[in-house]
């Protein structure tokens, strides 16, 4: 069956040192990782190649990108291209973080033309997807978040679904220290992948690593791990400490 993925999503945090100490840290606390249990870390861009260096000796653990443009190298200031990602090593990308689509204008539309040039590119796109709080209030998760399941896989191919990951990030649940209920994550992931099923075919849709995001910890992700849906978490704030976060890799072994 699907092995876990535990990420680091580590966001705007930790330069190229910090980033080499947090990684020894994991070095030192995660020798390997355990059968059945994918690794994958996603420093900022400007850490990537330190990353890269000190993943060399951690059997187990992929390096990730939070972002890539979807054109190819050229005149876009400020971007990174799929062709550097896979330069420096990369073989993640998150696409579509609630917080590049609130502060960086990330709509669904470029969302869907980031993952297909990843895809295309030979990176496994993260693509992530949730509702906010006044959408769960009005009962409008499911709606919202299918509508964001299909539109970022607007044109991926059958081949395609088997090399990507959703992760399903409740946005009331980012960063609040409230995660979603295992009943709530394991509901929701069920409906990912009945809505991959639809676009796919069953085989792929049971292939996808479907993992939940938003306020996993070392104390709640045992429950959240056990659901027969979730596959693994995409996680913030204690994936910035190798004890919390190889604390989260020992439970899902
Ligand atoms: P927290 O684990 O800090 O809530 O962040 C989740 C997240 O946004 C991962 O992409």
């Amino acid at each position: 069956m699907r092995n876990f993925l535990i990420a680091g999503n580590w966001k705007m945090n930790c330069g190229p040192a910090e980033t080499r100490e947090l990684l020894k840290g994991i070095k030192e606390q995660q020798g390997a990782m355990p059968d059945g249990v994918d690794g994958l870390v996603c420093p900022p861009a400007i850490s990537l190649t330190a990353a890269a260096d000190e993943l060399q000796d951690i059997t187990g653990i992929a390096l990730g990108a939070q972002n890539v443009f979807y054109e190819d190298n050229g005149s876009f200031t400020g971007e990174v291209s799929t062709t550097m990602l896979n330069e420096v090593g990369c073989a993640y990308v998150i696409l579509g973080h609630s917080e590049r689509r609130q502060y960086f204008g990330e709509s669904d539309t470029t969302v869907n033309a980031k993952v297909l040039k990843a895809l295309d590119g030979g990176l496994r796109p993260v693509i992530c997807v949730g509702e906010s709080l006044k959408q769960r209030k009005a009962d409008k998760q499911e709606l919202n978040v299918r509508k964001q399941v299909q539109a970022a896989l607007v044109d991926v191919e059958d081949g395609g679904a088997t090399n990507l990951v959703i992760a399903y990030e409740p946005i009331w649940a980012i960063g609040t220290g409230e995660s979603a209920t295992p009943e709530q994550a394991q509901e929701m992931h069920e409906m990912i992948r009945s809505v991959l099923a639809d676009l796919f075919d069953e085989d792929a849709a049971d292939q996808v690593q479907i993992v939940y995001g938003g306020s996993m910890k070392p104390h709640n992700a045992e429950e959240l791990l056990k659901q027969s849906d979730v596959d693994g978490g995409l996680i913030g704030g204690a994936s910035l400490k190798a004890d919390s976060f190889t604390d989260i890799i020992q439970i899902a072994e």
